[in-house]
């Protein structure tokens, strides 16, 4: 049902059939067998695949698989699929529904009068309590204006909500961490590295910089990367209807190209950032010429830049990147409060000798600035 319902949508967006990674995960991540790793098209039976009656993201080939199938799909590994499954199916349906690939944004209503350190606050429970009471009410209303299937939209919802805070939570998050009077400034920049779909569709989320921060008023937001593509609304002001009266803006604007050819624009030179983010780059994985441009040119401005991973190794091997390159470490690696919260499959990542790795959408954090 699902590749079915993939197919039809991939047919009514001809121009870019598998853009979405959330989409596109359901066509790599094929069937395959938890044990033998083998897809149902190396097997003796084909189309015989049986799936685990919890999860049905889980299959084993034969009957001898199957005899060892629990020891390879555990309760746990069952149940972050489920977690995957009901996310994935929602969000299939939400860009059917809606004929568009947009990612599902629930933001909070009101912006704030008063300054609450995100530092102050605990994690997501504390979070929607202190910041964001509105929850509960706004993911339901949101899932019930969704044509979907789903048996419980409302939690993957809230799911998918939280995911998609996880940008503007762990902008704010660095932002406290390395703009000492954060609370009393009125204007910020910030330039995204490497900016892929992730960000460039949940730019919307951005407008909690607004909502949280109650003394900004001018909030700009360069992207850069081969995906930034200019866009239709750069240079709109994308404020809220709520802000905009108070005299509030947040602009996007986008380079598409390599961060280090950017910082050389005007429009670059012109607008230097309080902060440079870049989420989940994966860099040490590709370490290319071109990371290493970029990564020179970050350190030569003496902005603080932000980087998260997805896994703890990947940002292990990042931070050790950056110190011999001589980075000043202004926070280390650590896991991030604000971490996205559906767990990421990546076959690689399954398969490591020490067993299964748990990666998250900016599951861990570093900050570095200039020179140590
Ligand atoms: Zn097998
Ligand atoms: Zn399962
Ligand atoms: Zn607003």
């Amino acid at each position: 049902m699902q590749q079915l319902q993939v197919q039809m949508f991939s047919q009514q967006t001809a121009e870019q059939p598998y853009g979405d990674p959330w989409i596109s995960s359901y066509l790599y991540d094929a069937e395959k067998c938890e044990v033998c790793f083998r897809t149902r098209f190396q097997t003796d039976s084909p189309a015989r695949l049986s799936p685990c009656s919890h999860c049905r993201l889980a299959w084993w080939c034969s009957p001898e698989c199957g005899k060892d199938f629990s020891k390879f799909h555990s309760k746990k590994h069952c149940e972050e699929l489920q977690i995957i499954a009901s996310v994935d199916r929602l969000e299939v349906d939400y860009a059917i529904d809606r004929k568009s690939f947009r990612h599902l944004m629930v933001r909070t209503d009101e912006p704030r009068t008063i300054y609450m350190p995100l530092s102050s606050i605990k994690g997501w429970s504390d979070y929607c309590e202190k910041v964001f009471p509105e929850f509960d009410y706004a993911t339901s209303f949101t899932a019930q204006t969704i044509k979907t299937y789903h048996p419980d939209p409302t939690s993957a919802v809230r799911l998918l909500t939280m995911e998609a805070s996880c940008f503007p939570l762990s902008v704010i998050a660095a932002m406290e961490d390395v703009i000492t009077n954060i609370s009393t400034r009125n204007r910020l920049c910030i330039h995204v590295v490497g900016a892929a779909s992730r960000e460039l569709q949940g730019k919307g989320m951005l407008e909690e910089l607004l909502h949280f921060l109650p003394k900004l008023r001018v909030a700009r937001i360069f992207f850069a990367g081969p995906e930034a593509e200019d866009h239709q609304d750069t240079g709109k002001n994308l404020a809220c209807e709520r802000c905009i009266p108070k005299g509030r803006s947040r602009t996007c604007s986008y380079y598409e190209g390599t961060y280090h050819d950017f910082a050389r624009t005007k429009e670059a030179l012109d607008n230097r950032p309080d902060l440079i983010v870049g989420l989940n780059t994966g860099m040490s994985e590709i370490q290319s010429d071109s990371w290493m441009k970029t990564l020179r040119v970050i350190q030569d401005m003496d902005i603080p830049a932000l980087f998260t991973a997805y896994t703890k190794k990947e940002g292990e091997s990042e931070i050790a990147l950056m110190t011999r390159m001589g980075f000043g470490i202004r926070k280390g690696l650590e896991l991030n409060k604000w971490k996205g919260v559906v767990l990421k499959t990546n076959n690689y990542w399954n398969t490591d000798k020490d067993g299964p790795i748990a990666s998250y959408n900016s599951y861990y954090r570093y900050i570095v600035q200039g020179r140590a």
